[in-house]
């Protein structure tokens, strides 16, 4: 069907093809579960696509509101012309232009359920963030975070890709609640989020696992990338916040449980702690040794710091 012989407004034809594309590109869309693995700027690039799609539907509505009136005056018109006049053939001409304007009415119908589905859509994509983000940083919370590794973990075993993860917790910031405030408190939890969100590549995905602790899922990338990335936000972190990091470093193995990772993750971040802070360990093959260059640590036998109890 041409819509331009249908004299459809040109701004209502355009917004019908941006629907149509819409809705198409949904029906092709992976199913619910493989959303999981989507990165939170993915999420937030399609609210934003969702926000203007709303924009556009709106538009539509408002143009068909005007398109809708005018073609009741041009009834209206006819009908009103018929008076005095040859009443059968003025009921035909109102028969043939209702004809000529069916196909238009139509459209308004569609159009109007896109709009809805859209709306749905939208309101969907905002529930899926919402409930999977932390609301103080804006970051993941813990659920997004098991999702993501369960699914990263899935990956792995399906078609043999890798990732590694970090674990960082803000050191001393018990002092910093009690000194300044918990209201600064949180705003040093907002900076440190921001900066770890600013540094990681878009694949990456970032959450806030406990109270000032974070996490960072970094797939397709090796230990030796993982540690060079965590190293450099560590020195990133002392420069330009007003506290320090420590952090611990691992690379997902085939036969990793979430809770196996976070347990090795775990530990390279307390021997970080007890090597005295503001440092990065990592854990590779059964030990624990740091990544930051610092003389005075002593690699840390894996059994040792498992053993050592949990910093949470
Ligand atoms: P360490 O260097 O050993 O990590 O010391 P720490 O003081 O950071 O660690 P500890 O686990 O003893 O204390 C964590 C503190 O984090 C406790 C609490 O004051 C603070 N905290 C946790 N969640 C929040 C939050 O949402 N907002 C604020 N302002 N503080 C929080
Ligand atoms: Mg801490
Ligand atoms: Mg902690």
């Amino acid at each position: 069907m041409n819509l331009w012989h249908l004299e459809i407004p040109a701004p209502v034809a355009l917004a019908i093809m941006a629907a149509l594309g819409y809705l198409i590109s949904r029906w092709k869309r992976p199913p619910a579960n493989d959303l999981l693995v989507r990165s939170r700027r993915e999420l937030k690039r399609a609210q934003a696509v969702a926000v203007e799609l709303e924009k556009i539907a709106w538009d539509v509505r408002q143009n068909l509101a005007k398109h809708h009136t005018s073609v009741s005056r041009f009834k209206e018109r006819v009908s009103r012309l018929s008076e005095g006049h040859c009443e059968a053939t003025w009921k035909e001409l109102c028969r043939e232009a209702e004809n000529i304007l069916r196909p238009t009415l139509q459209l308004a119908t569609q159009i109007a359920s896109a709009y809805d589905q859209i709306r749905q859509q939208g309101a969907s994509l905002m529930t899926f963030t919402e409930v999977r983000t932390d609301p103080l940083t804006g970051v993941n919370n813990r659920r997004g975070l098991d999702e993501t590794l369960i699914a990263q973990l899935a990956m792995m075993t399906r078609y043999n890709s890798f990732f590694s993860i970090v674990m960082l917790d803000i050191d001393h910031f018990k002092q910093v609640n009690d000194r300044e405030g918990h209201l600064t408190g949180d705003r040093v939890l907002q900076e440190l989020a921001r900066l770890i969100d600013e540094s990681v590549r878009e694949t990456d995905l970032v959450g806030r696992y406990g109270g000032e602790e974070f996490i960072i899922i970094m797939p397709q990338t090796d230990l030796a990338g993982a540690c060079i990335f965590t190293e450099r936000l560590r020195a990133d972190v002392a420069d330009r916040l007003t506290v320090t990091i420590s952090g611990g470093v691992t690379a997902a193995r085939e036969t990793d449980t979430p809770e196996t990772l976070l347990s090795r993750v775990d530990a390279a971040l307390y021997a970080a702690k007890t090597a005295g802070r503001n440092r990065i360990f990592s854990h590779v093959d059964n030990v624990v040794q740091p990544v930051t260059v610092v003389p005075d640590a002593e690699p840390v036998p894996a059994s040792e710091a498992s053993a050592l109890p949990c910093m949470r």
